[in-house]
Order: C-alpha cells, then sequence, then structure tokens
C-alpha cells in the first residue's frame, strides 16, 4: 500500500531532510587525498549527532539473514557504484566518490546522496557525474501529481541510455517514511504512462545510478554490501527525496538556502 503524507508531515520530512543535506555537505567539505573512508563516517556521525538525528543507515539489514550495516553512510568508491562500507581505505586523487547518506528526525526519514571526485575530475568522469544529476533533475521533474511512475523511470533511463551508460533496474529508488525503504520501487528505467499514478503526498527517493562502462550487469563484494559494476568502469550515484505536491515536486534534501540579509 502507499502511504500518502498530510502537509504537516511533508513539513517533518523536510526537517529530516535538511540534516541529510547538512551530513552530506560536510561530508563533502572532508573529501581530500589521504582521507579515509572511515572518517568520512566520523563527519557524518558528528553531523547526525549535532543536529540531534538518528541514523537510519547503521544496523540496517536487506535481509534479516544478511549482515547489519555497519556505518552512517555509504561511500563507493570508482567501481563500487552503491552501498560502499567506509573503510580504512585512503581517498586517492582523481577516485570517484558517491557519498549517500539517511538521517531521521521525529521518526522521520530523509535519504540523499551526491557523487564527486578527490580533485579535479576527468572529462570521463565528470560527465557521469553530469549526466547522472541531469537524470535526477529529470526523473524529479516527472513527479508531478498525475502522472505514473513509469514517467519519472523512463525520464531517468533516457537520460542515462543517449549517454550510452549501464542502466540496472535492481537498485534503484523507493518510497520513503517512518523507514527508509517503504513502497513503491522506483526503478531507474520504464515505460512512460504505466504503473502508479502520483499523488499528493508521496514520498519517493529518486535516484538515479550509472555506468560508465554501458554494461548493465553488477556483482555483490564479497563484504555483502559493496555493488561493483560488472565490467569494472566507474559509476556514479545521486539521489534526492522527493515529495509529489499539488505545487509541484519539493525536494526534500535541498540544501536550505540561507539568507545573508538582515
Ligand atoms: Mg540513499
Ligand atoms: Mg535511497
Amino acid at each position: 500500500m502507499l502511504e500518502l503524507r498530510t502537509p504537516g508531515e511533508l513539513d517533518a520530512m523536510r526537517a529530516a531532510g535538511e540534516v541529510v543535506a547538512q551530513v552530506l555537505a560536510a561530508v563533502r567539505e572532508a573529501v581530500a587525498p589521504g582521507v579515509r573512508l572511515r572518517e568520512l563516517d566520523d563527519v557524518a556521525r558528528d553531523a547526525l549527532r549535532a543536529a540531534g538525528a538518528g541514523a537510519p543507515f547503521e544496523h540496517y539489514r536487506m535481509l534479516p539473514s544478511m549482515p547489519a550495516y555497519p556505518a552512517v553512510i555509504c561511500t563507493s568508491v570508482n567501481d563500487v557504484a552503491l552501498h560502499g562500507i567506509p573503510t580504512v581505505r585512503r581517498l586517492e586523487e582523481g577516485d570517484l566518490l558517491s557519498v549517500d547518506a539517511g538521517a531521521s528526525v521525529d521518526g522521520w526519514v530523509g535519504d540523499s546522496a551526491i557523487s564527486l571526485t578527490v580533485g579535479a575530475p576527468s572529462a570521463e568522469d565528470a560527465a557521469l557525474i553530469a549526466t547522472t544529476e541531469r537524470a535526477l533533475q529529470a526523473g524529479i521533474a516527472a513527479a508531478v501529481a498525475g502522472a505514473r511512475l513509469g514517467d519519472v523511470s523512463a525520464a531517468i533511463g533516457a537520460v542515462g541510455r543517449s549517454a550510452g551508460y549501464g542502466v540496472n533496474t535492481d537498485h534503484g529508488g523507493h518510497g520513503v517514511g517512518r523507514t527508509m525503504h517503504e513502497e513503491p520501487h522506483v526503478p531507474n528505467e520504464g515505460r512512460p504512462g504505466r504503473g502508479v499514478r502520483l499523488r499528493p503526498g508521496l514520498v519517493v527517493a529518486i535516484e538515479p545510478w550509472f555506468m560508465a562502462g554501458g554494461d548493465d550487469s553488477y556483482w555483490i563484494d564479497e563484504d555483502g554490501w559493496s555493488v561493483r559494476t560488472g565490467d569494472g568502469s566507474r559509476a556514479a550515484h545521486v539521489e534526492h527525496t522527493v515529495a509529489v505536491t499539488e505545487d509541484g515536486p519539493r525536494i526534500l534534501t535541498a540544501a536550505a538556502v540561507r539568507s545573508s540579509v538582515g
């Protein structure tokens, strides 16, 4: 069943989303050659603690039989597309890093991800990240009341395919609410005009991830979490938690615009 949120609940979810944006900004600031992935997790932990927010990623299990997730963010480097565990690995100049973060505030969850390079990007990495961000914007633009979920999926997939990137629909977006993963699944490719009708109050994480080599396959590392590209090429992943409203898509995990007036 799809749960719809009231305007007041969306404001409460925005509070969680704003913390996620703060976490990602703090982690982005800390990214530099030589920094360990685990140190980025510490930065995220500090930001969550400062905001009085919970960490929905920590102890998360895909299945009861699977290992619990050991960190508050995912740090996915180069051929790791998703769910990379922050280890003692040090960042190196030229690495392509995706950071996925969650926060919970008053029982509501936000979920968002960014991709960036350590130092200046290669032309290939810059294009991959820019295209993935463009797909996110296309998916958000399609998340309007009266449209269908397939419109969002189709918008995302079209951007990735036109660039020749690999797209896989096993992992994708999802409903967000009091828990991180709710219905519906939001595949990163689909047919327009199909799927559930989008109604005001529906909240979904929209999260394109594309693989530069063009292969659609992936494999799971022996750590039980890291999603690695099948062809070893680099991947980028970006995400926002978005609400469908009467006034159009509302990005709940956008960074707050601080006024310097006054
Ligand atoms: Mg996420
Ligand atoms: Mg997500």
